[in-house]
Order: structure tokens, then C-alpha cells, then sequence
């Protein structure tokens, strides 16, 4: 199984809305950072993609369309929704978001909640989340990493936190960071958060043209992948967040004549009493967008999480290397890594993967 993961940031503003920066400007800034795609979500307007082609043509980078619904009670991110069927924010009450979720699901897009926890209103109108979500299966995302800097502030602290509590209750959600990218420039004592997004190799060699294409496709700063790819990947939860080295996992059944392996986002069943086990592997890449950050002189912390506690801890120096356990998964729900260490000063988390499922059941299923 080889993935081709792709460095997106999903979450930006213009002109075109209150930011600084024109999509030009900040597609050439975006890819000084070595992104591969960034998405377009400026508040309650699309006026912007009326030069997303052009910029795309001219900076070499991938633009999903997208939107910040900025009401009230909340602000929901919007990506690949073509046609604006949600409520208009003037009239939305803190009870409509099951009926704008479905809006966003009928005109082709996904929802994602954007900082839940920031604070609110007179600082920043509706940036805490009040709206009530009665159907919490339909949302696509949670943006559990918002602003420069993420693993620094209470506010991202307590969304992580809050994530973890929807995979204990059972909710399959994804988790991606956002820089909420207002000004192309940034000071030079900040870090950011990039959110990876897996597409399967062979997947990305079709729309590239397949065969002769993939080396044209490799050397495509797009990475030879399509909007709806990067959709589907969210959707998936085919995600890993950083702001530093890029964390790959895998777990490979054992116990059976096939083993086999699920990546990131992907269902996994095991059968403890059985004697099943899961061998686990987390590869951790210091090789991705090195220009960009740096972790030397230090020892790090990686550690696989699941529902039901700790399962493998290492401190591991800052070079990329693969780290493998085996556990019968008794009573996990969900399996993710983790990677602490300091960046800007202040020790905290630096990278997580989104998790794979795990379910208990017979394997001669
Ligand atoms: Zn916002
Ligand atoms: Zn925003």
C-alpha cells in the first residue's frame, strides 16, 4: 500500500474577505512554505474563485474551493460545495446546523467545524461554537489546530481534547489544522501546522494519465492529485497534522493466512480472544518541508494513543526511522500516534496522525 501524501493548508482568507493578502500573493507564499494545495475559504463569499484557475496556472499549486460560514453561533468550513444551498448566515439560529450541514452535503461539499473553542464575540463573533448538532454523524471534520503556532494555545489544547471525546463516544471524525491564513507574512518566532492528506499511489497515477505520467505527476506540484482525491481523502480520514516531521501508521492483522494492512482513517478487526494481534508500525518522516522547521538537538516523544490508554511509547531523536509494536488492541476503540517535543520555546504536541478503527470480532468472519 503506498500513499502519496499531500501538504495542504485548509484554511485561508483574501482580499476577497478580511485579509490582507490577494490569492495570488498568498499562492506564491504558499509555495515558498512547500505546499502542495491550499484551500480557499474566505468568509461567506466565492467571489474569489473567479481567479483560482488563473493563480493556479501561474504559482504551480492546487486551490480547493471552499468557504468560511461565518455566523453567530459558529464558524463551519466548507470545501468542494459548488452551489451555496445553506442557509444565509444573517438568519441562521443556533439550532439550524443540521439543516446547513445538509445543505453543504447536497450542493457536493464537506463541513468542518473551524476553532470551536477560539473565543467569542466581542473578540471574535462567533468563533466559539454554540451552535447545538444534533446529528453529529453527518459532520465531516473538526479543525482541532487553528493559527500559527497551534500546540502553544489553550483554545486548539481543548479542541484536541474534545476530539478525543467524540472517537471515545464512537464518532469516526476527521481532524485537520488550519492556519486561518490572514497575512502573508509571518513572524519568524512562529511555526505552522500542515495537514496531510493520503491519496492511494495508484489513484493519483489514473488522473495523472497513469504509466508515462506518474514521473510528469511526481513532478507536479499539485502531486498529480484532484479535488475530489483531496475530498475523498478528509472524508476518509486519511490525515496526518504536523508541524514538523510528517507520522505514517499502519497495523497489519496477524493471525490469519492474509494479513492485512490498513493505513491511516481505515477499519481494522481483531479478534483478542482469538489470540489476534495487531503489529503496529508509525514511520516518522523528518524529511518533508525541512527548509521549513527544526527539531534538532533534542529528543522527542512518540506514542501510539488508543480509546483505552497508552499502547507503545519511544523517545526517538530527530531523524526519520520506523517504529514497530505488537498489541491485541483488548478494548481500543481507535489507535492514532503522537509526537511531543519544543518548537517556539513551549514543550507540547508537534504532530498526531488521525486514527485507525479498531473492531473486535471473529476473524473467520
Ligand atoms: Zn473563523
Ligand atoms: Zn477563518
Amino acid at each position: 500500500m503506498t500513499i502519496r501524501w499531500v501538504a495542504c493548508e485548509l484554511h485561508t482568507h483574501t482580499v476577497h474577505s478580511d485579509a490582507s493578502h490577494t490569492l495570488d500573493e498568498m499562492a506564491t507564499a504558499a509555495r515558498e512554505l512547500e505546499l502542495d494545495w491550499i484551500a480557499l475559504t474566505d468568509h461567506n463569499t466565492v467571489s474569489g474563485w473567479a481567479f483560482k484557475e488563473q493563480v493556479e496556472a501561474k504559482r504551480g499549486i492546487g486551490i480547493l474551493s471552499g468557504l468560511e460560514w461565518t455566523t453567530f453561533y459558529g464558524h463551519m468550513l466548507t470545501l468542494g460545495a459548488n452551489v451555496l444551498h445553506h442557509a444565509d448566515w444573517r438568519f441562521t439560529g443556533p439550532d439550524d446546523i443540521d439543516e446547513g450541514i445538509a445543505g453543504i452535503h447536497k450542493s457536493g461539499g464537506l463541513a468542518g467545524i473551524a476553532h470551536p473553542f477560539r473565543i467569542g464575540s466581542p473578540i471574535c463573533t462567533g468563533c466559539y461554537w454554540e451552535f447545538t448538532i444534533g446529528k453529529w454523524k453527518a459532520l465531516d471534520y473538526i479543525e482541532v489546530w487553528n493559527g500559527p503556532s497551534p500546540h502553544m494555545k489553550a483554545f486548539n489544547q481543548r479542541a484536541y481534547l474534545f476530539w478525543t471525546e467524540l472517537l471515545n463516544r464512537g464518532l469516526r471524525i476527521p481532524a485537520v489544522s488550519g492556519r486561518d491564513w490572514h497575512h502573508s507574512l509571518l513572524s519568524s518566532e512562529a511555526t505552522l501546522a500542515v495537514t496531510y492528506l493520503g491519496v492511494h499511489e495508484e489513484a493519483a497515477a489514473g488522473y495523472a494519465g497513469g504509466g508515462a505520467a506518474l514521473e510528469s505527476a511526481v513532478q507536479d506540484p499539485r502531486k498529480g492529485v484532484s479535488e475530489p482525491q483531496l475530498l475523498e481523502a478528509i472524508r476518509l480520514g486519511a490525515v496526518s497534522v504536523t508541524q514538523g516531521p510528517l507520522l505514517k501508521l499502519y497495523a497489519r492483522e496477524t493471525g490469519r493466512e492474509e494479513n492485512r494492512t490498513f493505513g491511516i482513517g481505515e477499519v481494522a478487526r481483531v479478534d483478542p480472544s482469538a489470540g489476534s494481534r495487531l503489529s503496529l508500525t508509525v514511520e516518522a518522516d523528518f524529511e518533508v518541508r525541512k527548509r521549513q522547521w527544526s527539531l534538532e538537538g533534542q529528543e522527542l516523544k512518540l506514542c501510539l494513543v488508543g480509546s483505552a490508554g497508552i499502547v507503545a511509547e519511544w523517545i526517538v531523536p530527530p531523524v526519520s526511522a520506523a517504529f514497530k509494536t505488537c498489541s491485541d488492541m483488548t478494548g481500543q476503540r481507535w489507535i492514532r500516534a503522537e509526537l511531543y517535543g519544543t518548537m517556539n520555546g513551549q514543550a507540547g504536541l508537534l504532530a498526531f496522525t488521525n486514527c485507525i478503527y479498531v473492531e473486535e470480532g471473529s476473524l473467520t468472519l
